[in-house]
């Protein structure tokens, strides 16, 4: 009898993962998000989370702009910094005051948590401790998604498969997607000390091809870099002792970056959302934004989809148009503009700091910021400081 009943208890939770119509690969927040809304239009859904714990450990600084906590109700803010700070690699500094709360921080394995809640509540099925293996075509409609769970394999057979599984996508790789154009290693710690304000250091010597960040962590600060020469953690603790903090550092953490527009994202019953698909800004690597954007496309339209009986790749493709028109453009441009940024030299950037150490460009930084659309700020910009395409023209053109 007791045999009987583990047994059973074992077989349930797959009853109504087997018969789900979405299956989605990957409980970020991407994948969480589209979970919330195909379940809260009556789609049984299905998250497939390889990890034991929603959001933890964290990948993530947390910066975002205030629209994040509009769109997605989070209450894992923690911090409201008053300004950011950026270093020139000669040591300039360009001080700014954030006035229209142009970026906050939240606290990222909160707001998982808070998204897996909501997905949950809206009816949404999250198995976490199950790894999607492999994907298999079937001769009919959909995929056998083949599952690990609990040291045992499965096969599910959903209507539609969601590929939300991060950077490293599984499910981009095996059905043979365009491949991201770079994917940066980054590195962050979690350090024991007091920091107020946002803090970016550029330079060939502190992280090449992007930038080190410096942000309030609760009682404490996260330091992170990103960088392109494959030394990524040297660099870190290189700054970190720079600085007298090796000592206080709590914890490290270690993640990618995927960057470039996917020219496809979806499949005869299959999308793709989120780092996946490379829905990141280019220019600072924050992927909250697009990828909570592209998970209400996909999940609108999916309904849509299957309210139609056709998944198609034909019927789908309205998910790629319509994420290509809202945040395509906008990676494109930082596309552009990051492949000229990586040819700058320490030099450059620190004439472009001087420049915009200027108080007419200072202030327009400090009304006019949007870290989700930073071309936004080129024209106001080159108004007041038309010097700037001296120093950077083909920085400025790009974003044309
Ligand atoms: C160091 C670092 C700092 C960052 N800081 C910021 C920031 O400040 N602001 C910002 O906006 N963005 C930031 N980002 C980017 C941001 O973290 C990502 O864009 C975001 O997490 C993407 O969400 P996602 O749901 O698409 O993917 P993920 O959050 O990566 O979620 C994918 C999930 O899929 C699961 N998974 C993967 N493979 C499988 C499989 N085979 N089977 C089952 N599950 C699987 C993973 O365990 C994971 O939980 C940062 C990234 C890094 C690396």
């Amino acid at each position: 009898m007791k045999w009987k009943k583990r047994k059973l208890k074992n077989i349930v939770p797959f009853l109504k993962s087997a018969l789900s119509e979405v299956a989605v690969i990957g409980g970020g927040p991407a994948g969480l998000r589209v979970a919330e809304r195909t379940a809260s239009a009556g789609l049984e859904t299905v998250v497939l989370e390889k990890r034991a714990v929603v959001g933890k450990p964290v990948e993530c600084a947390g910066i975002v702009s205030p629209r994040i906590l509009s769109i997605t109700g989070t209450e894992s803010l923690i911090a409201e910094p008053e300004g950011a700070v950026v270093h020139s690699p000669d040591g300039k500094k360009l001080e700014f005051e954030a006035k229209n709360d142009q970026a906050v921080i939240i606290d990222r394995a909160q707001f998982d948590k808070e998204l897996a809640e909501k997905a949950i509540k809206a009816g949404a099925e999250i198995k976490l401790g199950t790894a999607v293996k492999k994907l298999e075509k079937t001769g009919s409609a959909g995929r056998k998604v083949h599952i690990s769970y609990d040291g045992r394999k499965k096969i599910l057979n959903p209507k539609v498969v969601i590929g939300a599984d991060g950077p490293g996508s599984l499910v981009r790789r095996s059905e043979d997607f365009p491949s991201p154009d770079e994917v940066l290693p980054a590195v962050q710690a979690v350090v024991a000390a007091k920091e107020e304000n946002v803090h970016i250091h550029l330079g060939k010597d502190v992280a090449p091809g992007f930038f080190l960040w410096e942000v309030p962590y609760r009682s404490g600060k996260l330091i992170g870099l990103a960088s392109n020469d494959g030394r990524t953690y040297q660099h870190l603790m290189d700054f970190l002792r720079s600085k007298g903090l090796e000592n206080k550092v709590i914890g490290f953490l270690s993640g990618t970056i995927p960057l470039g527009n996917l020219l496809e994202s979806v499949k005869d019953d299959l999308m793709l959302v989120g780092d996946s698909a490379c829905h990141v800004k280019p220019m600072s690597g924050g992927g909250l934004y697009f990828g909570i954007k592209a998970a209400d496309i996909c999940a609108e339209v999916l309904v849509d989809a299957l309210e139609e009986d056709d998944t198609s790749e034909e019927n789908l493709k309205e998910y790629h148009e319509r994420w290509q028109e809202e945040i395509g453009k906008n990676i494109r441009k930082g596309m552009r503009t990051r492949n000229v940024f990586k040819q700058l030299t320490d030099k450059d950037l620190d004439s472009l700091i001087e420049v915009l150490q200027k108080e007419k460009a200072k202030r327009v930084i400090e009304e006019k910021g949007d870290i989700d659309h930073p071309s936004r700020l080129v024209k106001p910009l080159l108004k007041v400081s038309p010097e700037l395409l001296k120093f950077t023209g083909p920085v400025i053109k790009s974003l044309f």
